[in-house]
């Protein structure tokens, strides 16, 4: 009889690992689970909540994806894994059993139990939070209007990392848009960003880092660095001013993006998996350390840098690999065969701030301004190509490389 294995999760690592199982003539039954009947481009989502780009067109179906002479697609909520009974339990459907199993829940924003966080800030995890973002900005242009309240145009990004550099670039880009619903010339928009430690960027050198920091200043975003939030208030972030002092002090705007780090899927550490912050230690050839038959990819998974001693970042490219990686091991365990170790060279990262600036690695060489834009539109068409192939590359891909 076939084996049944089961992939949790439609974003680059499931994806990738459904890719590598549907290939060639392999005796296989697959499942794939998610929330959502589309695949949604993470890496992309704070151009939706900036409104610079429709949910559309950085979304696919999973239809399009799944090959139906091999694979079932079941739209659904995973709540819990019995990893004993091979069985993974849906919200208010039927539990499915599997032979091997691939956890690929994606990620979770990280409150960091910061009180106010989950009440007055807007997340930015998702496609319904990213629109939540833009309607709630709409919503309080068109309040401006009314009220003549300056707290209404203005925006704060809380936390300077990968996220919010992207999504402040995007707001950039999209205040012309606001300031016409608002009324207002785009300058009166005032984008700000609090950020806990002062050595902003850690992955890139301080002058590449300080390259993207400088950009967005020169377009008039303010920084308050070293200034760790403490508190999420209506309205209001509360941030420590002074540390030797501890002295702290408030900033008032109607728009509060928390986007301060992320955790893996809840539901791993819900299940019994030894995890942290969402994350499990899986082993080297990505399995669980007590179960052979389940893959923990993504970014539920941290899999050890020998170089630096750390878990590897969380990135699409790695959880893309990994999702490969994952599905080969299966093929290969299915044949008797060996697993393979995991390896991982970083092929760099590149921020974008807005659509024609950006900055990063790409391997050792460090690029910035507009070809490293067009080199961010690679790597995004590359991902959607390891997930959805030529077609989705074809009708989503970027390829707005001359001005
Ligand atoms: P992050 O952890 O990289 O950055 C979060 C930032 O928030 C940090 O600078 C941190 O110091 C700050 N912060 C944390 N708590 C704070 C507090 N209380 N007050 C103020 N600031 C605080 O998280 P992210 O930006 O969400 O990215 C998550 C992962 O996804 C990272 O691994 C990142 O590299 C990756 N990512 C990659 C890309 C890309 O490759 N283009 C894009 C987005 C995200």
């Amino acid at each position: 009889m076939s084996k049944h294995v089961v992939i949790l999760g439609a974003g680059y690592a499931g994806l990738r690992a459904l890719h590598e199982l549907q290939k060639g003539d392999n005796e296989l039954k697959i499942t794939l689970v998610d929330q959502n009947d589309y695949h949604f481009e993470a890496t992309d989502i704070h151009e939706v909540a900036a409104g610079i780009q429709t949910s559309e067109r950085i979304t696919y179906p999973i239809k399009d994806v799944v090959k139906s002479a091999c694979t079932t697609f079941v739209q659904g909520t995973v709540e819990t894994i019995d990893s004993e009974n091979q069985l993974v339990h849906l919200k208010d459907q039927a539990a499915i059993s599997y032979d091997y199993l691939i956890v690929a829940l994606g990620y979770e924003s990280e409150s960091f139990g910061i009180p106010g966080v989950e009440e007055f800030s807007l997340k930015m995890v998702d496609i319904p939070t990213s629109e939540k973002v833009y309607q709630h900005l709409t919503e309080q242009m068109e309040a401006y209007k009314e009220t003549k309240d300056e707290n209404c145009l203005k925006i704060v990004v809380c936390g300077a990392g990968f996220t919010g550099i992207e999504l402040l670039g995007s707001l950039h880009e999209g205040k012309k848009k606001l300031a016409t619903i608002a009324g207002v010339e785009p300058e009166k928009i005032q984008l700000y960003c609090v950020e806990a430690v002062t050595r902003l960027l850690p992955m890139f050198s301080e002058k590449l880092g300080g390259y993207g920091i400088d950009h967005l200043k020169k377009w008039g975003v303010n920084f308050l660095v070293g200034k760790p939030i403490k508190e999420i208030k209506q309205d209001t972030v509360v941030y420590l001013d002074n540390q030797e002092t501890n002295e702290l002090n408030e900033l008032n705007a109607k728009t509060i993006i928390w986007t301060t780090g992320v955790s893996g899927s809840h539901v791993v550490g819900d299940s019994g998996f030894a995890a942290k912050r969402g994350r499990v230690m899986v082993q080297s050839d990505l399995t669980d350390a007590n179960h052979s038959n389940v893959y923990i990819i993504g970014d539920c998974s941290a899999v050890m840098d020998k170089e630096s001693n750390r878990p590897y970042p969380t990135t699409a490219q790695i959880s893309l690999k990994m999702g490969e990686h994952a599905g080969k091991n299966i093929k290969a365990q299915l044949k008797g065969e060996p697993t393979k170790e995991f390896t991982f060279k970083s092929l760099g990262s590149v921020a974008s701030i807005g659509n024609s600036h950006a900055f990063g690695e790409v391997g050792k060489m460090e690029v910035k301004g507009y070809p490293a834009s067009v080199i961010k539109k690679v790597i995004m068409d590359r991902s959607l190509f390891e997930t959805g192939g030529i077609k989705e590359m074809l009708a989503k891909g970027r390829f707005d490389f001359y001005r």
